[in-house]
């Protein structure tokens, strides 16, 4: 598949030509189910897009039967600065149904699969654009990321995936899970094509009031030869399987070779990652989808009455999973429990920056799994708690609102890929993407 970079120097007609190609590529491949429809927009270099991020005309239903129907009216800001720059979202990829979940076994269009092996999951949430771009089905993807949702799928599918700093891609036009975790990001087949695409789609935006009004670019600053500090954590990884741990002896090595010095810190007190991110995320998503009962949002299933027409229509719209979570989070934000759990959960997330903050005063970049082990199998995450622990690495990054990206680094059991992530200080892209196209070239030199 040709890179971002390359596509970029298409002409009309070439584009026009690929994009057949491509449709062919993909209706060739049903059984993988990465793509929910192909819709082709302008005339500019394919881009897969999310189901849960409008374009206008568009059917966007963030995975869920209870959006069945539902048009967007209005694109979202990513998607008119993707046109600006000569990008066309091109067809629109599966997930998690409303982004909950590390596996994309929840959507209503089904399971999406690996492309390495159909065994096993391709992650999640978003699984179709992540799949998507390791079947070389797309050229790149947008994907968003609440707790791990671009960087786990693409550690799992073999490619890079970056979510931005919280506040540099506007929210606007997105379907909303967490509101304060949320950030939309580049799914890519190489860091440059991320730095890239995240050029494209970040940048200050009055639609979303949480958009920071910062505009600093980087692809045309990359610098591979830059010497970082970065940070190791050897005990955080107890938690991670035998090949998780070979593949990040590797990465220190490669970063050693490439001239960059490693500086070990002691574990980051984890325990409390996982309880504070299902409580901030389960109430903030109970809050964001109370709009969908059928008369303000959603496929109305008319009751009795109006009380019966919220619980028909909410009872038949939204899945296990996401019923779970509604009433997870509207149980921690109630009388009573709110002080207990809400709030301690937000006192937990300052806990967590300052863990952060702490290691970023000796270290320019911190090197982490962003999942305990290669992808799991189809079923094998079926209890819901199983799912939440998996999420272990990389959520305390979203709590902190860092910008950190997850890239290739080997193989394990039967050739699956493994991926590490690095974490930046906030607004620190460059760094980052400097760092990662390093680890990148000297993993790939390597041969
Ligand atoms: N697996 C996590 C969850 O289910 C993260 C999902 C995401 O980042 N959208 O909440």
């Amino acid at each position: 598949m040709i890179t971002l970079k390359e596509a970029l120097k298409l002409n009309k007609e070439e584009l026009n030509n690929f994009k057949e190609e491509l449709k062919a590529k993909i209706q060739a491949r049903p059984e993988l189910n990465a793509y929910i429809d192909i819709n082709n927009v302008g005339e500019g270099v394919p881009i897969a897009i999310k189901d849960n991020i409008q374009v206008k005309d568009w059917s966007v239903t963030s995975g869920s039967n209870i959006l069945q129907g539902y048009i967007a009216p209005y694109n979202a800001t990513v998607i008119n600065k993707m046109k600006d720059a000569g990008l066309s979202p091109f067809g629109r990829v599966n997930m998690d149904e409303f982004a909950m979940g590390s596996t994309t076994e929840s959507s209503f269009y089904g399971k999406t699969q690996n492309p390495h092996n159909a065994e096993y999951v391709p992650g999640g949430s978003s699984g179709g654009s992540a799949a998507a771009v390791g079947a070389g089905l797309a050229i790149a993807a947008l994907g968003s990321d609440t707790g791990g949702s671009i960087r786990q799928p693409a550690a799992f599918c073999g490619i890079v995936g970056m979510k931005p700093t919280y506040g540099r891609v506007s929210r606007y036009g997105l379907g909303a899970y967490a509101s304060s975790l949320d950030q939309i990001g580049p799914m890519t087949q190489n860091v440059e094509d991320a730095a890239i695409l995240y050029d494209i789609i970040s940048g200050f935006d009055e639609k979303d009031s949480t958009s920071a009004n910062k505009n600093d670019k980087v692809s045309d600053k990359l610098d591979s030869s830059r010497k970082l500090k970065i940070a190791v954590l050897p005990k955080h990884l107890d938690g991670a399987s035998e090949d998780m741990k070979k593949a990040y002896a590797l990465a220190i090595k490669e970063l050693k070779n490439a001239g960059h010095e490693i500086v070990e810190h002691e574990l980051m007190d984890a325990k409390f990652d996982i309880s504070a991110y299902y409580i901030t995320a389960t109430a903030e998503a109970a809050t964001n989808l109370a709009r969908y009962d059928g008369i303000r949002y959603g496929n109305r299933v008319t009751g009795k009455n109006l009380e019966d027409t919220f619980i028909k229509t909410r009872s038949n719209g939204f899945g296990d999973e996401v019923k779970r979570r509604i009433m997870l989070g509207n149980f921690v934000l109630s009388s009573g429990y709110y002080e207990a759990y809400y709030v301690k959960a937000q006192k937990t997330r300052h806990m967590i920056k300052d863990q952060y903050d702490k290691i970023f005063v000796d270290s320019d970049l911190i090197l982490s799994p962003i999942a305990p082990d290669i992808a799991p199998k189809f079923g094998e995450l079926e209890n819901p708690m199983d799912m939440y622990l998996s999420d272990l690495y990389s959520i305390s990054v979203n709590l902190a609102g860092l910008p950190a990206i997850s890239l290739p680094i080997s193989k394990g059991e039967n050739d699956m890929p493994i991926g590490l992530q690095l974490i930046a200080k906030a607004y620190d892209e460059q760094t980052l993407f400097d760092g990662a196209l390093s680890l990148e070239k000297q993993i790939n030199n390597k041969g």
